[in-house]
This record gives structure tokens, sequence and C-alpha cells, in this order.
């Protein structure tokens, strides 16, 4: 019985040498292992890296970037990766350390390399002017985060360089569609409607992009709370600037919005998606379709 088995594991041992195609050995030791630090990130990598990478997320759908607790997981995810993308201006505070701790030997690629920082003041941190970490609401924006990304893949992998240009050229263009779509689309709205009140200031790229005004009650990040004199404050600016809609978002509780609604009468314009893609069923799914979601949501709610 021990004879046997032990051929059995002999044959199994040759077996595997033999008959595993060498092109399917070959396809998993080369798949590049990427991590993106959130959801949005994870999508764009995922396009350029396409079947050459593995691309693993931090910070998951409707999860929040801004104030994340790594996870034992997350630091072993870090510790395979051969490169890491992040955004940088400040959102990922968590990451320094996690990567310490993961003793990750990843190459960082800082996907908003070069993009126009917004600076803004922010009356949260006593005043003191602030980086606008979300710079992915301009599309303008996204396309360079597309070209960091592919440059920082192909210094990873060399090999890779033809099939990561392919792919980028090919997703630039569909960016280059989408933009074209959003500006006619927000164009449609006229121009005295088109104010928003948002829960975080997430959407000034996007704002400063597409000629939209966002006005929101907490700042550029959900680290503190809505004080009542900022909520106050929205509520008069809504009434006297007649902003026609207030919008909840999939990362933040909605309940100060509906409170902000309630008091106002100003309309609830659904959900926004700002810092994270929804689940796979979900209307934001992608970066694209977070886009079109969140201008079908504004034209909806404004040209009403
Ligand atoms: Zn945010």
């Amino acid at each position: 019985m021990l004879t046997r088995r032990r051929m059995l594991t002999a044959a199994a041992a040759l077996g595997a040498q033999w008959t595993v195609p060498a092109f399917a050995q070959e396809n998993a030791q080369q798949k590049l292992k990427a991590v993106a630090t959130f959801s949005i990130l994870g999508d764009l990598v995922a396009n350029v890296g396409g079947a050459r990478a593995d691309v693993a997320t931090l910070v998951g759908p409707n999860s929040d970037a801004h104030v994340y607790s790594p996870t034992p997981a997350d630091a072993k995810t870090l510790a395979q990766a051969k490169v890491v993308v992040v955004n940088g201006l400040g959102l990922e505070g968590w990451l320094t350390r996690l990567v310490t701790a993961s003793g990750s030997k990843a190459v960082t690629v800082t996907a908003s390399t070069g993009i126009k920082p917004r600076r803004m003041e922010d009356e949260h941190h006593g005043g003191q002017f602030v980086t606008d970490p979300h710079a992915w609401q301009s599309i303008a924006n996204a396309k360079i985060y597309v070209t960091n990304i592919r440059d920082g893949l192909v210094k990873v992998d060399p090999d890779g360089r033809a099939a990561y240009a392919a792919n980028a050229t090919a997703y630039l263009a569909k960016l280059d569609a989408l933009e074209a779509d959003v500006k006619a689309a927000i164009e449609r709205i006229p121009a005295d409607r088109r104010r928003i009140i948002t829960t975080h200031d997430a959407f000034g790229y996007f704002g400063a992009a597409f000629g939209m005004e966002f006005i929101a009650p907490q700042g550029v990040s959900t680290e503190s709370e809505a004080s009542a004199k900022d909520v106050a404050k929205i509520i008069t600016q809504i009434r006297t600037q007649k902003i026609p809609a207030v919008f909840m978002e999939n990362i933040s509780d909605p309940r100060l919005m509906q409170q902000i609604a309630r008091e106002t009468g100003a309309k609830i314009g659904g959900t926004l998606y700002s810092d994270a893609l929804s689940g796979a069923n979900g209307p934001a799914a992608t970066y694209i379709d977070m886009m079109r979601n969140n201008v079908r949501e504004f034209a909806a709610a404004l040209m009403s």
C-alpha cells in the first residue's frame, strides 16, 4: 500500500511536470500583480493592465477611502504586489504605514502626477488651504491618470509595453467619448440651475471642468463631521440661492442630506458616486458608468 501510494505520488509529480501546458504555466507566472488603493483607481488599472495584470483593490466598492482601516489581508496583498497604484494628493493617509508594515517591495505609481491640484480653503481645518484629492472627477484628469498608469506598468513589466499601450489607447478613446457626452449633457441643463448640494466636497474638479457649482456641509475629506454651524449655513444658502437639489453619496450617511432636504424643501436628487464605485450589479460598476450615472442624476433633478 505504502509503495503504491509512493508510486502514485511520484506519478503525480511527474504529471505536474509534464502535463500542464507550458502556456498556462507561463500565464500564471507572468500575470503582473497590481494593487490599487480604491475601487475607481482599480477600474482604471484593470483597463490598462488588461489580460496581463491581476488587479486587487484595497478600499472596495461603496467604501470611503478617506478614513480606511487596513486589514491584515491588505498587508498580505501588498506584500505580494509588484506595483501599487495610488491616487496621491493626500487621499490615502493610511497607506504609508500599511506599506511599511507589509514589507512590500512594490513600485509605487502616483496616478495623479501632473494634474493641476485644486487648492481650497477648508473651514473644517481652521481656514487653512488643503488640496482636494478628488481629481478623478475631471475626465481630463482621468486621462492623465491612465497615461501615468500605463507608464508605471511598463516600468515594472517592460515586456508588456505594447499591450499596455494598446489597452491605454483604446480606453482613452472611450474617455474622449465620455467627456464629450458629459459636456453635452451638462450644457443642456440651464446655467442658473447647475447648482447642487452634496455631503462632502468631492465634485470640485467636476464643477470646474464642466461648469457646475457644488456646495457641501463637509469639507474635501470625510474625516471631520459637518458641524451644526456648517449645516445651518448650507440651509441658509439653499434658501437664498434657491438651490434646486441635494444629493446623497454612496459613501456617506444619507441622514444629513435627508434632514437638509426636509428643512429647505430642496429635492433629494438620488445617489452620487464620488469616491467609490458601486458593486458589480449597481449603476456605477466602472469609472465610465459612474460618470454617466452621476450626470443622469444631475440632469434628472435639475431639469424637472
Ligand atoms: Zn471624498
